[in-house]
C-alpha cells in the first residue's frame, strides 16, 4: 500500500504550483494553446486496488509524445523485436525530438530510437490493420485495456490542428520513405500519427496504464497480461534512456524512474513493481517537459526512495 502513506501529496502539489509560472503552454500545434498553465495535478495508482490524487486531476489532455511507448509495445506485439528494430534503433540521440539531423548523419540512416518524432512515425507505420480506420481502433482498444477506461477517445480537433501545421514530421517522414525505412503514403501515415498523439487521458488513466508498466505489462486488477514482460521492459528501457526527450540523462539522476512526457503536459511514469504514475501540467520547459511535472517527479522520488539507481 505504498501509494496510500503519500499523505502529503497536496502539499508537494502546493510546492510545485508556482513552477508552472516558469513554462509555457506549447502553441506549435495551435490547439494546445487553450490549456491553462497553470494546471497541474498527479495521480499514483498501487497494485492493491488504492489511488491517491491531488491539483487538477479531472482535466483531459493528449497523450502527443507518451503514445510513442504505447505504439511501440503495440508494434513489438504485432510485429515482434527484429522487425521493428531493423527499421528503428535503440541509442539516445541527445537532440530534440523533431529534429531531422542524426536521419542524414547516421548510417545507415534509420532514427536512432522509437521515442523521438521520426522513430516514433517509423512504429506507427508498423502496426497492423488494413486501413487507418481499423489500424486506429486497435490503437484506442490497447490504450482502452491498459487503463481500465472504454471511455477514452481521440480529440478530432486537436488531430487536425496538428495535421495542418506537421510540414517538419511530414519531412521526417518523406526522408525515411526515400530510405527505405517506411514506405506507403506518408499523408495516411500523418493521419494515424496525429490522431494517436490526440487520445485523450486524465492523470488518472496515465497513472493506471503506469501501473501496468510497472507490474510489467501485468494488470494486477484484472490479472490480464497485457504486454508481454519483455515488450514491457524494451518500452521502460526507452523511458529511461530517451524518455524525457533530451533532458532524459539529467532526469535519470534527478529522478531514476521510467517516464515518458507529452508536449501536452502528460508525463507516464512507472516504479518497479510498486506504482504507476500520472502527471498532467502543461506549462513546458525548452525541451519540452511539465516544469511543475518534472519538479514533482523529483520530490516524489527522494521522498519514497524511488530512484532505480
Ligand atoms: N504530436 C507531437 C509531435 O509530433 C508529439 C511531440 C511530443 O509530445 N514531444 O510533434
Amino acid at each position: 500500500m505504498q501509494c496510500m502513506e503519500l499523505n502529503n501529496l497536496p502539499d508537494l502539489l502546493e510546492q510545485v504550483k508556482p513552477c508552472t509560472n516558469e513554462g509555457k503552454v506549447a502553441t506549435y500545434i495551435p490547439a494546445l494553446g487553450e490549456a491553462n498553465a497553470n494546471d497541474i495535478g498527479i495521480a499514483i495508482y498501487d497494485k492493491e486496488h488504492h489511488y491517491i490524487s491531488a491539483g487538477n486531476t479531472e482535466v483531459n489532455f493528449t497523450l502527443q509524445s507518451i503514445s510513442k511507448v504505447i505504439t511501440l509495445a503495440l508494434a513489438l506485439m504485432d510485429r515482434g523485436t527484429d522487425y521493428v528494430f531493423s527499421k528503428v534503433g535503440m541509442e539516445p540521440t541527445g537532440d530534440p525530438f523533431n529534429s531531422i539531423i542524426k536521419l542524414e548523419t547516421s548510417n545507415p540512416s534509420k532514427p536512432l530510437n522509437p521515442m523521438i518524432n521520426a522513430g516514433a512515425l517509423a512504429v506507427t507505420s508498423m502496426i497492423a490493420g488494413e486501413e487507418n480506420e481499423e489500424k486506429m481502433a486497435r490503437i484506442l482498444h490497447f490504450v482502452r485495456d491498459l487503463a481500465a477506461n472504454p471511455k477514452i477517445q481521440y480529440s478530432a480537433e486537436v488531430a487536425i490542428s496538428e495535421l495542418e501545421t506537421a510540414h517538419l514530421n511530414r519531412s521526417l517522414c518523406y526522408y525515411m520513405k526515400q530510405n527505405g525505412i517506411i514506405d506507403g503514403d506518408v499523408e495516411e501515415l500523418m493521419d494515424l500519427y496525429t490522431k494517436q498523439c490526440s487520445i485523450q487521458v486524465n492523470c488518472i488513466d496515465l497513472a493506471r496504464i503506469g501501473l501496468v508498466f510497472a507490474m510489467d505489462g501485468f494488470d494486477p486488477y484484472t490479472k490480464e497480461q497485457i504486454i508481454p514482460p519483455n515488450v514491457a521492459k524494451i518500452c521502460k528501457t526507452f523511458m529511461v534512456t530517451c524518455g524525457m526527450y533530451n533532458a532524459s540523462g539529467e532526469f535519470a539522476i534527478r529522478v531514476g524512474i521510467p517516464a515518458k512526457s507529452g508536449v501536452a503536459g502528460g508525463i507516464l511514469a512507472c516504479v518497479k513493481g510498486q506504482v504507476g504514475i500520472g502527471i498532467y501540467g502543461p506549462a513546458l520547459d525548452n525541451k519540452g517537459n511539465s516544469v511543475a511535472g518534472l519538479k514533482l517527479m523529483e520530490l516524489l522520488s527522494m521522498q519514497e526512495n524511488w530512484s532505480m539507481f
